[in-house]
């Protein structure tokens, strides 16, 4: 197929393209208030425990180098004040932060690839431990075949690493998203009809427990954690240094680009919703709708199919949704180009901020795609930037059961990711507002949210669903003081929000 796909730049925004985004503040699974806050650390305090190492522990008082150590990848968390930043290299000397932490009662909040919606892995008052020094390297074991990985390791670095052997794991579409927070908390992309969550191919991990215990967690050992790490969200027990994952055979994707008029949206999105179910699952195929901040809409579909396959998909999709699109454009790509092609051509996409928030729906109905797309309308007749991305959750997702891992979504058409990007000019409140709005809109439909696309105000049980319960109590067992933060747990919101 001939790479055509930058030709939609000028008829549908970046952002069309770039798939997903971020957010605000939150709160705890289960959360005590029995950490002591930052105010509570000493104000001078003797970090020697934790390292001598140069770098290895950088605090407020370091100046641009603590600025530097905090900042994460939505900009809009970038005045956050941990205790400290410290960047051990071993599972060793995560274990003895984790003690000192632990003795020192200060809560630890663990970093991959700092992505996280609500500056969850920068969070006010926290021992931030930034796990991208640990030092092992990706190996691949051809005879099992999987993959063990730290948990910072980034999506790409990863992807690019297994093509060499031919393999490919299912997961986001963000290059620099760290493998370990994706896992942690479920891991959807354009694979995932076919191969399933990225969690859904954790086998195994090393869990430092809170107090500083190592553990080996498998399918045969410490099974409970296992099940907690895929898809309870990070940090819901203790903090993982290693990860092992089962790959599948990697394999060129079509990708294909639909543009659809935009007074034809909702119908777009009702035909889509009604035809996925009877879509071969080797096919993926998402709806976008974006304000174009006149008073109107731009739809656009994206699908992935197998090399060969996307025209005769795009062909079926138009067919289901009656509309014929006004716009295509595709391009044959290998797994790395897919990933690279899916974040705007580029391995390392600049830190931005911007506000979003999710709805997991179990279907769609006509009612409901009205609703989708005038609450999109109401922010581009306010002149705003705004954007819904409606990602398939079907096919292999539910060949696990709801209860089976922490993961609770398995019986669902999609997610509805609610995005803004911020602009220097732009407010992060009328988007909190705006995502609010959104949630009303489908709140009929809508059966809770997912836990990856964290946002303020959001309860755990909106996350972790009929989960919640069971999580609580091995959070309960495992860390009684609630010295790890979980990934529901967020920073404090920048003044211009
Ligand atoms: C630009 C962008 C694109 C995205 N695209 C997708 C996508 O395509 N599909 C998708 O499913 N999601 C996507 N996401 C959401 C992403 O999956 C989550 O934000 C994820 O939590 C990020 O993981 P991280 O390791 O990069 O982030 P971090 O901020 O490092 O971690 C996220 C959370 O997990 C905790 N945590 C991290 N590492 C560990 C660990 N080793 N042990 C215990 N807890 C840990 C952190 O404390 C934090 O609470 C995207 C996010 C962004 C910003």
């Amino acid at each position: 197929m001939r790479d055509e796909l930058g030709r939609d730049r000028g008829r549908l925004s970046r952002r069309t393209f770039l798939r997903y985004s971020a957010v605000g503040t939150g709160v705890a699974v289960g959360a005590t208030a029995s950490i002591a806050p930052a105010s509570a650390a000493p104000s001078r305090p003797d970090w020697s425990a934790l390292g001598t190492r140069q770098g290895s522990v950088v605090t407020p008082a370091d100046g641009s180098r603590f600025a530097e150590a905090t900042a994460i990848f939505n900009t809009r968390y970038d005045s956050t004040v941990p205790v400290a930043v410290v960047r051990p290299r071993t599972t060793a000397e995560v274990a003895r932060a984790m003690a000192v932490a632990s003795r020192r009662r200060l809560s630890v909040s663990a970093r991959s690839g700092g992505h996280s919606y609500i500056g969850a892995s920068a969070a006010d008052g926290a021992l931030i431990l930034d796990l991208r020094s640990l030092s092992t390297p990706i190996a691949y074991d051809d005879s099992t075949q999987t993959v063990t990985v730290t948990p910072a390791t980034t999506l790409f670095a990863l992807q690019t690493f297994l093509h060499r052997s031919g393999r490919a794991l299912p997961v986001g579409t963000c290059p620099t998203v760290g493998i370990g927070g994706l896992t942690l908390g479920g891991g959807i992309g354009v694979d995932t009809r076919e191969h399933g969550l990225t969690c859904d191919r954790l086998v195994a991990a090393t869990l430092v427990l809170p107090g500083g215990r190592i553990v080996s967690v498998s399918e045969n050992r410490h099974r409970d954690l296992l099940w907690a790490l895929r898809g309870g969200g990070g940090g819901a027990v203790g903090v993982v240094t290693s990860m092992t994952l089962r790959t599948h055979g990697a394999a060129d994707r079509d990708l294909v680009l639909l543009g659809f008029p935009g007074d034809a949206t909702a119908e777009v999105i009702r035909g889509w919703a009604s035809w996925l179910p009877t879509l071969d699952i080797s096919n993926w195929a998402g709806v976008n709708v974006e304000s174009d901040r006149g008073g109107g809409v731009r739809c656009g579909a994206l699908i992935a199919a197998p090399a060969g396959g996307g025209s005769e998909v795009a062909r079926q999709l138009a067919a289901a949704v009656g509309v014929a699109p006004d716009f295509t454009a595709a391009a044959t790509l290998d797994p790395d180009g897919v990933l690279l092609r899916l974040a705007g051509g580029t391995p390392n996409p600049p830190r931005h901020g911007f506000a979003a928030g999710s709805d997991v729906v179990p279907t769609i109905d006509a009612e409901t795609a009205e609703a989708i797309v005038a609450v999109v309308r109401s922010r581009s007749a306010a002149g705003a930037a705004g954007s819904v991305i409606i990602d398939p959750l079907d096919g292999a997702v539910r060949s696990v059961g709801s209860s089976a891992s922490a993961f609770p979504w398995r019986r669902h058409l999609a997610v509805l990711q609610w995005f803004v990007d911020i602009d220097p000019s732009g407010s992060y409140g009328s988007a909190d507002s705006w995502i609010a709005d959104a949630h009303d809109a489908v709140r009929r439909a809508s059966a809770g949210a997912y836990i990856n696309y964290v946002e303020p105000g959001g309860t755990p049980g909106r996350y972790l669903g009929a989960n919640l319960s069971r999580l609580v109590a091995m959070r309960d067992a495992y860390d009684p003081t609630r010295l790890v933060r979980s990934s529901t747990e967020g920073a404090t919101a920048s003044p211009g929000a």
